[in-house]
């Protein structure tokens, strides 16, 4: 069974990719890499979120290191960029490259994302990136729009089933100031 690294924003996210993921026979382990989440209080009931459900189901979870002021200084100069921008793009970047670093590091012979599950987010920017750092570090991307056939209607549908959590917002503080 293959083994693959799935970068998750959060549980509502994760839930459905995850199914599909293991419906293709993978061996999933989920990684909370997401630096970008403000504040910190939001960064954790995310997390909580996903560490209960990923215990409920038996798929390992690791955790990546929140710093948020190196977030901000990797965006620097984007702050006003609409949701969907530039800032976004980079901030796919940074969270796609560190994920490509630890699947390789951890063996894991692909990885992917939960990103383009949402209806706000280009699947096209996020795989490319994704198959960009993947190249770079040497670990397959798994290119995937999660959002088709459905996929958003029944990630809602999980998180109603698993009473989950959910955020208004992306993430990061721009991403509230523009709501
Ligand atoms: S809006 Fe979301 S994807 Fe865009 S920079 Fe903020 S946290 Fe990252």
């Amino acid at each position: 069974m293959d083994k693959f690294l799935l970068h998750a924003c959060c549980a509502p996210c994760g839930a459905y990719v995850i199914e599909e993921l293991q419906k293709r026979g993978f061996d999933v382990t989920v990684y909370y890499y997401n630096p970008n989440i403000y504040p910190i209080e939001e960064y954790m009931r995310r997390r909580d979120e996903s560490v209960r459900y990923c215990k409920e189901i038996g798929v390992a979870l690791k955790e990546g290191i929140y710093n948020h002021e190196e977030w901000q200084r990797i965006v620097k100069g984007l702050e006003q960029e609409p949701e969907g921008g530039l800032r976004c793009a980079v901030c796919y970047r940074a969270r796609l490259a560190h994920t490509a670093a630890i699947a390789k590091d951890g063996g894991f012979g692909w990885f992917g994302t939960t990103l383009s599950i949402s209806p706000h987010k280009k699947s096209e920017v996020i795989n490319k990136i994704g198959t960009e750092v993947g190249e770079e570090a040497g670990v397959r991307f798994l290119a995937e729009d999660w959002k088709l056939h459905d996929g958003f209607k029944k990630s809602c549908a999980l998180s109603r089933t698993h009473q989950f959590y959910r955020q208004t917002y992306c993430g990061c503080e721009f991403s509230i100031r523009k709501k």
